[in-house]
C-alpha cells in the first residue's frame, strides 16, 4: 500500500479531480474551464490535501534518492506517448490518471474486509467525498476531460473514459462487499446508468482500453440490473469491426481486426487483450453463450501453448507492449507487464469458475509465484513494470538499467499490484453446497459446504499440505484438493491412515465423506527440483534449459555464480540438489545447484568442475544490479 499511496500523492491524480470540480463552479462564473488552475481544493477535502501534499514532497525526494536513473528525479509524470492531454489544461500525467485512484479505492475495500483499518477508511471518504462533487448531474465522470473541457467520447480510441469508469465500479464493488460502503456504489450506479444510455444499442465507438466489459458484467451481478450485462455484451459483440478507431499502431493493438468469436490467438496489446478476455468470459458465463465461452478458451489454450512465457508472463514486443508470433518468446526482449500478468490471472479465474477445470488454477499459481511475484522487491519498495526472463550484465534499454524502480512515469502497475495482494484471499477456495474446492495453498481459514477448516503449510517451499477440520455439518461433504501438474506425484492420508498414492493427471484430489472436527488431511506434492526443455519452435531458448522447484521458476543470478554467467553451461540431464539458505536482500530461501562448465570465449578449453547456483524467479534483482536468465545453455 505504502508504494502505491506515494505514486498517487507524487503524481497528483486527486488534482486532477479538484480541477475537475473547479471548471463548474469558474463557468458559472464566466470563466473558461481551461484557464482554471488546481490552487484551491473544496473544504471536504482539505485535509486529505494536505496530507497528499505533505507525502507527495517526501515522495519526490525519496524516488529521487532511491532511483538509478534520470526519470526518479521528475516529481510529477510527463511523457505519456499517445495519451497526452492537451497542453494548458493544468492536468498532469497520463489521461487515465483517475484509474488509479479507483485501484487504490478496490485495494482499500479488500483491505477493509479484514477488519477496521481507520486510516483507510478515512481516506477512502475523503477521496469518495471528492469523486461525489466531481460528477456531473448526468452521472458523468472523468477529471482529464471534465478539466480539459474536451468533448466528451470524442477520441474514445486513447481517452481511457470508459476504462477509467470500469476501474471506478470494481472499486465501489469492493467496498460495497468487503466494507459494507455504498457511497461509491451510488456514484458508480449512476456512471453506469449514464453509460447505458450513452451507448446501449447505438455504435457511438469503443473503448480503446477494455476493462468496462468486466466491470458491468460485476455491477450486474451485484446489483442484478440487466442493462449493464447487456451492454457489457454489447461491447464484446462490437469489438472486431473497427469501432475502437485507429490507434496509429494498427487495429490489432486495440483487438478491433476481428471480431472476438472469430479470434484464434491473442493479438496487440497484452493487458488490453487479457482485460478483454476476462471481460467476454464474464459475459459468456453470465448469458450462458456458449459459443462465446468456447472462443475464448480456444484463445486461452493457444495462448498458454504459444504466447506465454514459462513464468506465466505474457507480451514479447515493447513497441506496443504487445503479444507476439506465436513461439516468439524471446527471453531477454519479454515484455511481460505486470499489469498483464494481474489481468491473465483474472481471465484464468474465470475461466475456472466457467469449466471448473484445475488448469486454471495450475496457471493461476504459476504467474502468482512467478511472473507477478517477481515485480516486487523484497523490500516492498520496488516494482518491475516489464519482467524479461534475462538481463546481460550491460544492459540498457534507453538510458535505464533495467533494475525495480521506485517510480515509472506510467504508474498503472502499483496499484494493480496492490489490489490483487489485497483480496488474494478470495481466490484460494470455491465452493457449492456439497464440495468445498481448494484451489491454491497457503495458510488460511477456508469455509464452505458447511465445512470450517484451517489450512497450514510451508509452501511453496514445502509440499506438505495440512487441512484440519474445525466444524462440519452431520452429512458427507466433499473436499476436493488441487493436484497441481508440476507435482511428479502426490499422496494423501486422512488422520493415521495409511498413505494413498493420488492418480496422475487428477486434476483435483476428491474426498467424499462425513467430517468430525479435529480431522486432518494431509497432501504430499512432490517439490523435488526439475529440468524444463523448451518447445523447439521457441527459437530464441532452443538448446536451453530452465529449472523449476515445486511451482517456482528458477533462474541464474551472477551473484551466486563462481565465473561470469555468460559463460556458464550445463550439461543435459545435470542432476540437481537443494539446500536451504538465508540470503542478504533475499531472506530465506531454496537455492538449486548443478555442475557446470566454465566456457571462457575464445579458443580455450572448457573448465569442468564449476557449480552453477540457482535461486526463485522471483527473488531476483534484490542484491545490486548483474546478469540474470532463467534458460541457461545446455553443452
Ligand atoms: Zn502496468
Amino acid at each position: 500500500m505504502p508504494l502505491a499511496f506515494r505514486q498517487l500523492a507524487a503524481a497528483g491524480n486527486l488534482d486532477n479531480l479538484r480541477l475537475a470540480i473547479r471548471p463548474r463552479a469558474a463557468t458559472a462564473a464566466g470563466v473558461t474551464p481551461a484557464s482554471a488552475t488546481a490552487t484551491a481544493a473544496p473544504a471536504g477535502a482539505a485535509a486529505a490535501s494536505a496530507a497528499a501534499a505533505a507525502s507527495a514532497a517526501a515522495a519526490a525526494s525519496a524516488g529521487a534518492a532511491a532511483d538509478g536513473d534520470g526519470n526518479a528525479r521528475r516529481a510529477v509524470p510527463r511523457q505519456t506517448g499517445p495519451v497526452d492531454p492537451l497542453p494548458g489544461t493544468g492536468y498532469r500525467g497520463p489521461i487515465f490518471m483517475d484509474s488509479d485512484i479507483y485501484k487504490t479505492l478496490e485495494a482499500i475495500g479488500w483491505e477493509l474486509a479484514r477488519g477496521p483499518q481507520p486510516d483507510l477508511a478515512d481516506y477512502a471518504a475523503s477521496v469518495i467525498d471528492l469523486l461525489a462533487e466531481a460528477q456531473q448531474p448526468d452521472g458523468y465522470l472523468n477529471s482529464y476531460v471534465q478539466a480539459s473541457g474536451e468533448p466528451r467520447y470524442a477520441r474514445l480510441t486513447w481517452s481511457h473514459e470508459l476504462y477509467c469508469a470500469g476501474h471506478l465500479i470494481q472499486a465501489a464493488i469492493a467496498l460495497h462487499r468487503g466494507a459494507g460502503d455504498s457511497r461509491l456504489l451510488g456514484i458508480a450506479t449512476r456512471l453506469a446508468d449514464h453509460l447505458v444510455t450513452e451507448f446501449a444499442a447505438q455504435e457511438k465507438g469503443l473503448d480503446g482500453h477494455p476493462i468496462i466489459e468486466t466491470a458491468l458484467a460485476e455491477l450486474y451481478r451485484e446489483t442484478g440490473t440487466g442493462a449493464y450485462l447487456s451492454l457489457a455484451r454489447q461491447f464484446v459483440d462490437q469489438r472486431g469491426h473497427g469501432l475502437a478507431g485507429d490507434s496509429g499502431l494498427g487495429r490489432r493493438y486495440l483487438q478491433d481486426h476481428v471480431p472476438v468469436r472469430q479470434a484464434v490467438t491473442e493479438t496487440g496489446h497484452a493487458v488490453r487483450a487479457l482485460y478483454l478476455e476476462a471481460g467476454v468470459t464474464d459475459v459468456a458465463t453470465e448469458t450462458r453463450d456458449h459459443e462465446l465461452l468456447d472462443s475464448s478458451i480456444r484463445r486461452w489454450d493457444d495462448m498458454l501453448a504459444t504466447k506465454t512465457y514459462l513464468t506465466g508472463g505474457n507480451g514479447s514486443r515493447h513497441v506496443d507492449e504487445g503479444f507476439g508470433d506465436r513461439f516468439e518468446l524471446p527471453p531477454d526482449r519479454a515484455y511481460n507487464e505486470t499489469c498483464a500478468a494481474i489481468a491473465s490471472l483474472q481471465w484464468a479465474w474465470r475461466l475456472l469458475l466457467a469449466t471448473g477445470d484445475a488448469k486454471y488454477a495450475d496457471h493461476m499459481e504459476r504467474v502468482l509465484y512467478n511472473g507477478f511475484a517477481a515485480a516486487i522487491a523484497t523490500e516492498g519498495d520496488r516494482f518491475f513494470y516489464v519482467n524479461p526472463l534475462q538481463r546481460r550484465e550491460d544492459h540498457f534499454e534507453k538510458d535505464d538499467p533495467g533494475r525495480r524502480r521506485a517510480w515509472f512515469n506510467c504508474a498503472c502497475c502499483p496499484p494493480n499490484i496492490m489490489r490483487l495482494l489485497a483480496s488474494l484471499d478470495r481466490y484460494l477456495a470455491t465452493s457449492d453446497d456439497s464440495t468445498l474446492y481448494v484451489h491454491q495453498y497457503t495458510g488460511a481459514r477456508l469455509a464452505g459446504a458447511g465445512l470450517d477448516l484451517e489450512l497450514v503449510t510451508d509452501y511453496p517451499w514445502s509440499g506438505l499440505v495440512t487441512l484440519r477440520v474445525l466444524g462440519a455439518p452431520p452429512a458427507a461433504r466433499g473436499l476436493a484438493l488441487r493436484v497441481p501438474g508440476w507435482s511428479a506425484a502426490a499422496a494423501f492420508k486422512i488422520n493415521n491412515s495409511p498413505e494413498r498414492t493420488v492418480a496422475a493427471q487428477a486434476g483435483y484430489l476428491k474426498l467424499h465423506q462425513e467430517w468430525q472436527p479435529g480431522d486432518e488431511i494431509t497432501l504430499r506434492l512432490d517439490m523435488t527440483a526439475r529440468w524444463t526443455h523448451p518447445d523447439h519452435r521457441v527459437d530464441a531458448v532452443r538448446g536451453c534449459a530452465a529449472i523449476e522447484r515445486g511451482p517456482l521458476v528458477y533462474c541464474f543470478e551472477q551473484a551466486d555464480q563462481p565465473v561470469r554467467l555468460e559463460e556458464l553451461d550445463i550439461a543435459p540431464g545435470t542432476q540437481l540438489t537443494e539446500r536451504e539458505v538465508i540470503l542478504d536482500g533475499i531472506g530465506r530461501t531454496f537455492q538449486v545447484c548443478a555442475a557446470a562448465r566454465h566456457v571462457p570465449p575464445g579458443a580455450g578449453p572448457a573448465v569442468q568442475g564449476i557449480t552453477a547456483v540457482a535461486i526463485p524467479y522471483f527473488q531476483w534483482d534484490n542484491r545490486g544490479p548483474g546478469a540474470m536468465r532463467v534458460w541457461v545453455p545446455l553443452s
